[in-house]
C-alpha cells in the first residue's frame, strides 16, 4: 500500500538484499518513528492529521505518500503487509479483516457476472460456501474439481474461466495439489492461479515461486500462531494489489484493524521456529497414530503412506506441516461418530476447538464443525467422514499429547451413544 512519510531513524529499507526468510520475518517493517522504538509501533488511530489542504487533496487522490484514514491504509497494517510480502517473495500484499475476507476481496476484484472459476472440491468449508452459493448469486459460476487430478482441472476450463483457486495441503485431509501444474493450466487459459497458503505458510511453501499469481492467507492461523486475533491477506504483483485490491478495499471496507495487524506481525517473528517445531511434533504423533490398532487411517503429508507424499515433500521443503487427519475404526457412520466424539471428549490437554496453527494442540471433528454446513454429498466429496478427526499439533511435549489421545483411543470399547 502507500509508503509512509515518517522520518526513519533506522530504515529497514536499508536491509541488504537476499536475506533468509527467518531474517525477513523478524526485520521487515515500516521505518521507525522519530522516537526510535525497537519493537514495531502500534498506530491505533482511525485517521491522520494532514499538514495542509493541498497535501490532503493529493493523498485522498492516492497520489502522494502518507496516510489519511485507516480504511484506506495505516502504518501498522502496512508494516504487516510488507513483512508478509517479503516472506512470500511477492511485490506487495494487502491485509484484510480475516482470511475469508481476503478471499471475498479477491473474488470481488477479479470476477464479474458471467465469469467462471475452477476450485478444488476439498477447499476450506467457508470457501466452498462462498463460491458455490454466494458468488453464484452474482452470476459467477464455479466448477468444483478433484484436488489431486490435474486432468480434471484442465477439462473444466471454459472460454470464460478467469480464476483457478487451490489450497494445498487441504483442510482437513491434507490433500496436496501440484501448484506448478495448475499454474500452467491457468496461464494456458488466460486465467490466474490463486493459492491458499494457510496450511503450509511461506516457511514450507512459496506458491509464487512455483508459478501462482496470488497467495491467500489467514493470519488467524500460523502467522499469529497463538490464537489471538483474526487477520487475512492477499499477496501478489503490484498490478493487482495496488491497482485492483487497494482501491476496492477502500470502498468495500474489510480492512484489518491496526491492533490485529500489530499482533500478527509480532507473531510472524517466531513463524519459522514454530512451524518447524510443530511439524516435527506432528510427524512423531502421525507415526504413533499409524501404529495404533484403533485407528483406521492416518493422513499426513510427511508419512510415506500419504497419497501425494513425494509431491508434498518436493513442494513443502521436505516437511509435512503440523495438521494430521485420522479416522477411528468403526462398523458404521453412526458408530464412527460416537467413537470420534469419545476420543475428543477424553482429551484433557488438547483443546476442543476448530482453529489451527496455534501453539496449543487442537482437536476437532470436521464433519460436525468446519464442514457441518456442507451437504452430505459435499462432505463425501471432500472425504470428511463421521470417524474423521483433525489434529492441529502445537508445541506441547509430544508424550503428553500422545497420552491424551491414547486415553480415548485405548478405551473405544466403552464409547456409548450420548
Ligand atoms: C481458516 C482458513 C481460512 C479462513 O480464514 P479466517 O481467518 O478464519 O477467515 C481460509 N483457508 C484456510 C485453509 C483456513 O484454514
Amino acid at each position: 500500500m502507500s509508503t509512509d512519510s515518517l522520518t526513519p531513524s533506522a530504515p529497514p529499507d536499508g536491509l541488504p538484499p537476499d536475506l533468509h526468510i527467518d531474517t525477513l520475518a523478524v526485520r521487515v517493517a515500516v521505518p521507525r518513528s522519530q522516537w526510535g522504538e525497537h519493537s514495531e509501533a502500534l498506530y491505533l488511530t482511525s485517521c491522520f492529521v494532514q499538514p495542509d489542504a493541498e497535501t490532503s487533496a493529493r493523498r485522498f487522490a492516492m497520489q502522494g505518500e502518507g496516510y489519511t484514514y485507516t480504511r484506506t491504509s495505516n502504518p501498522s497494517v502496512t508494516s504487516f503487509e510488507r513483512r508478509l510480502a517479503a516472506l512470500e517473495g511477492a511485490e506487495n500484499a494487502i491485509a484484510t479483516a480475516s482470511g475469508m475476507s481476503a478471499i471475498l476481496l479477491m473474488g470481488m476484484g477479479l470476477l464479474k457476472s458471467g465469469d467462471h472459476v475452477i476450485c478444488s472440491q476439498s477447499m476450506f468449508g467457508s470457501t466452498i460456501k462462498l463460491f458455490g452459493s454466494d458468488f453464484a448469486k452474482f452470476g459467477v459460476q464455479t466448477t468444483f474439481v478433484s484436488q489431486t487430478d490435474v486432468a480434471e482441472w484442465r477439462a473444466a476450463v471454459r472460454p470464460n474461466t478467469r480464476l483457478l483457486f487451490a489450497e494445498t495441503p487441504t483442510n482437513p485431509l491434507t490433500e496436496v495439489c501440484d501448484i506448478a501444474a495448475l499454474a500452467s493450466i491457468a496461464h494456458d487459459a488466460g486465467a490466474l492461479l490463486a493459492v491458499d497458503n494457510v496450511f503450509a505458510t511461506p516457511v514450507l511453501q512459496k506458491p509464487l515461486a512455483l508459478g501462482a499469481d496470488l497467495v491467500i492467507h489467514s493470519g488467524t492461523k500460523f502467522l499469529d500462531g497463538q490464537g489471538r486475533v483474526m487477520a487475512g491477506a492477499i499477496c501478489g504483483p503490484r498490478q493487482y494489489i495496488d491497482q485492483v485490491f487497494a482501491p476496492l478495499i477502500r470502498s468495500a471496507g474489510m480492512v484489518l484493524s491496526p491492533f490485529n495487524a500489530w499482533v500478527v506481525q509480532k507473531g510472524m517473528e517466531t513463524l519459522g521456529i514454530r512451524v518447524k517445531a510443530q511439524s516435527a511434533n506432528a510427524l512423531q504423533l502421525a507415526q504413533w497414530l499409524e501404529r495404533h490398532p484403533a485407528v483406521e487411517r492416518v493422513v499426513y503429508p510427511g508419512l510415506p503412506s500419504h497419497p501425494q507424499h513425494a509431491l508434498a515433500m518436493a513442494q513443502q521443503s521436505d516437511i509435512g506441516g503440523s495438521v494430521i487427519a485420522f479416522a477411528v475404526r468403526a462398523d458404521s457412520p453412526e458408530q464412527a461418530r460416537v467413537r470420534a466424539f469419545h476420543v475428543v471428549d477424553s482429551c484433557r490437554v488438547c483443546s476442543i476447538a476448530t482453529n489451527l496453527g496455534d501453539v496449543k494442540t487442537l482437536i476437532s471433528h470436521p464433519a460436525s464443525t468446519s464442514h457441518g454446513r456442507l451437504s452430505e454429498a459435499q462432505r463425501q466429496a471432500a472425504g470428511v467422514t463421521q470417524g474423521l478427526l483433525r489434529l492441529s499439533v502445537g508445541l506441547e511435549h509430544v508424550p503428553d499429547i500422545q497420552a491424551d489421545l491414547a486415553r480415548g483411543l485405548d478405551s473405544l470399547g466403552e464409547a456409548r451413544n450420548p
